[in-house]
């Protein structure tokens, strides 16, 4: 008869690694199953121009709990900002403009300004009812400021670099965001995208998944789990089984909807999973010639392909700069020429010598990027889930009750997956993350 395991975790990510690490450092059988050839999801450290570069999720802050405590966990505590801008363009209303930036912070300000009454307690999501906004979209809620064309344009750049379509998004998930670092969309993108890690990402996982006891099965995609009220069995796409008492599905929602999950998930969880995550950007790295002057720019998704630009890095003797891009399909990314354009919008000689970027939306185990869930969703079907479904216990950067879409987020809701299915395993009545 084959192993039956405490717990399978199924993903890698940062979420995948926490939980699995934290139950088998307590003593628990786990089998953690990766789709791919490598660990660490959607955080992805390659060897890229030369060097080492984060082609997925990069930065942390010491703000954020998790990821701080995990860093000084394995002596990694060691970020470095950017270089520091000298000036930022942003493009509105057709034109690019140098001088709007506290103009475009107090416009923010007022997207946002009741972000700390929607949401007191971020660690309650649901303290207080905001059934008035579930289904407002980004875009509702910038046309409610009544803004010119300029006006509404500088937000729109300033949520550029995390949006993939405004009209797409719900606005509860970013004023969340917001109202967790403390009513701050300033705070909110310095604890997102500022400080990396020196040597990348992957130092992270490693380090995490060094200190697990966890079995490892890397090139294992699962397709079905079948929880039968006293254990759950899990098929693979290559046909074999996985028998265990409990298991955490610490996946994307873009792919955690092509398995199938019986006893079925309630409705609100499957229109989720249905709906999907409509982020299909991406991160661009592009090396150009020389010590350029650091810059940044803002430009409104859908106006522009590259979306948040920021001069991050010398590069021997040229310049690294990192691109958010919003849609992916915008640009060709290894189009050098199309990529000089865009950028040229901003710093009229800029040189492009290379570029390296990393696929995530044709990538069968990702289907997509960050998380920035459509209206509804964040007040319902991610707060459903983390609920647990019987033995099937849930995890993600996508569903996380704090920091969602970030690596602490990932983390977070990795570790308190890891207490549910304790819980469950000890016989315990579940305490329900909401
Ligand atoms: C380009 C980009 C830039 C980002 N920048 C930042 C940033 O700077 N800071 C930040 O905090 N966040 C950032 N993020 C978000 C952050 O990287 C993710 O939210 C986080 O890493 C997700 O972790 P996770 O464990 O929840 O999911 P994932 O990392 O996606 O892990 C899920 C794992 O499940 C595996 N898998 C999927 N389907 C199956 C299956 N059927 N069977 C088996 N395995 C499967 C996948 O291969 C993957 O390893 C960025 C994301 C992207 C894409």
């Amino acid at each position: 008869m084959s192993k039956v395991y405490d717990t399978v975790v199924v993903g890698a990510g940062m979420a995948g690694l926490v939980a699995a690490r934290d139950l088998s450092t307590r003593g628990r059988s786990v089998l953690l199953v990766e789709g791919r050839d490598r660990i660490g999801g959607r955080t992805f450290t390659d060897t890229a121009l030369g060097g080492q570069l984060d082609l997925g999720g990069g930065y942390v802050h010491w703000t954020q709990p998790n990821a701080w405590t995990e860093m000084e966990r394995h002596g990694l505590e060691q970020v470095n900002p950017p270089l520091e801008s000298k000036t930022l363009y942003q493009l509105a209303d057709g034109k690019v403009h140098t001088t709007e930036e506290a103009r475009t912070y107090e416009l923010v300000g007022k997207l946002f300004a009741d972000a700390r009454k929607r949401f007191p307690l971020p660690f309650n999501v649901g303290a207080v009812d905001n059934g008035d906004i579930n289904d407002q979209t980004l875009e509702q809620r910038i046309d409610s400021l009544q803004l010119s064309k300029h006006d509404s344009d500088l937000i729109k750049g300033a949520l550029g670099g995390l949006v993939h379509n405004y009209a797409m998004h719900g606005s509860t998930q970013l004023l969340f965001a917001v109202a967790s670092n403390f009513g701050s969309y300033a705070a909110e993108l310095e604890t997102a995208g500022t400080w990396c890690i020196t040597g990348g990402m992957k130092k992270l996982s490693d380090a995490i998944q060094d200190e697990s006891r966890a079995e490892l099965r890397l090139s294992t995609a699962i397709t079905k789990i079948t929880d039968s009220g006293s254990g759950v069995t899990l098929s693979t796409s290559n046909g074999t089984e996985i028998q265990a008492k409990t298991a955490i599905l610490a996946l994307p929602i873009n792919t955690m909807r092509h398995i199938t999950i019986t006893p079925s998930l309630p409705p609100s969880v499957r229109k989720m999973l249905a709906d999907g995550n409509p982020v299909r950007g991406s991160k661009l790295w592009v090396i150009v010639r020389g010590h350029v002057e650091p810059f940044s720019a803002m430009a409104p998704a859908g106006q522009h392909p590259l979306n948040a630009v920021r001069v991050e890095k010398r590069w021997g003797d040229n310049t690294a700069i990192l691109c958010m891009i919003s849609d992916s399909d915008s640009i060709k990314h290894d189009d050098h020429e199309a990529v000089q354009k865009a950028l040229r919008l901003f710093v009229p000689d800029i040189e492009v010598i290379d570029t390296a970027w990393y696929d995530w939306n044709g990538d069968e185990f990702s289907q997509g990027g960050w998380m920035m869930h459509r209206p509804r969703h964040f007040l319902e079907g991610a707060v459903q889930i983390r609920k647990g479904h019987g033995r099937i216990s849930f995890a993600g950067a996508d569903i996380a009750a704090m920091a969602p879409c970030t690596i602490d987020g990932a983390m977070n809701s990795g570790a308190a997956a890891a207490v549910q299915v304790e819980n469950i395993l000890n016989g315990q009545k579940i305490r329900p993350k909401v």
